[in-house]
């Protein structure tokens, strides 16, 4: 696809570094699968990554980490982490 902000640079298929804030609280995630543009270096998530991304900063801000740095790939991706044991208690939409 194209790119929707420099409109020019074709995205391809690769990997980013997602920074999230809620409130007091910032989540890092290294290497999170996406469509970047080869010319600007903007990125695009799918919705199941950017789904599981926003749960990440929920639960961060939950259990009141300030500053949390993950990597995607230790979690296996979308709908693993989410357990009876965190704070959400297991029960967020994407805990499948
Ligand atoms: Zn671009």
């Amino acid at each position: 696809m194209n790119c929707v902000i420099c409109k020019q640079g074709e995205t391809v298929p690769g990997k980013t570094t997602v920074t999230l804030n809620r409130g007091p609280t910032t989540v890092i995630v290294k290497d999170v699968p996406a469509e970047v543009c080869r010319d600007c270096g903007e990125y695009y998530l799918s919705e199941p990554v950017s789904e599981w991304l926003l749960e990440r900063a929920d639960h961060a801000a939950e259990s009141g980490t300030e500053v949390e740095i993950l990597r995607y790939a230790a979690y296996g991706g979308p709908y693993r982490d989410c357990r009876p044991t965190s704070p959400c208690g297991g029960r967020r939409r994407s805990c499948r």
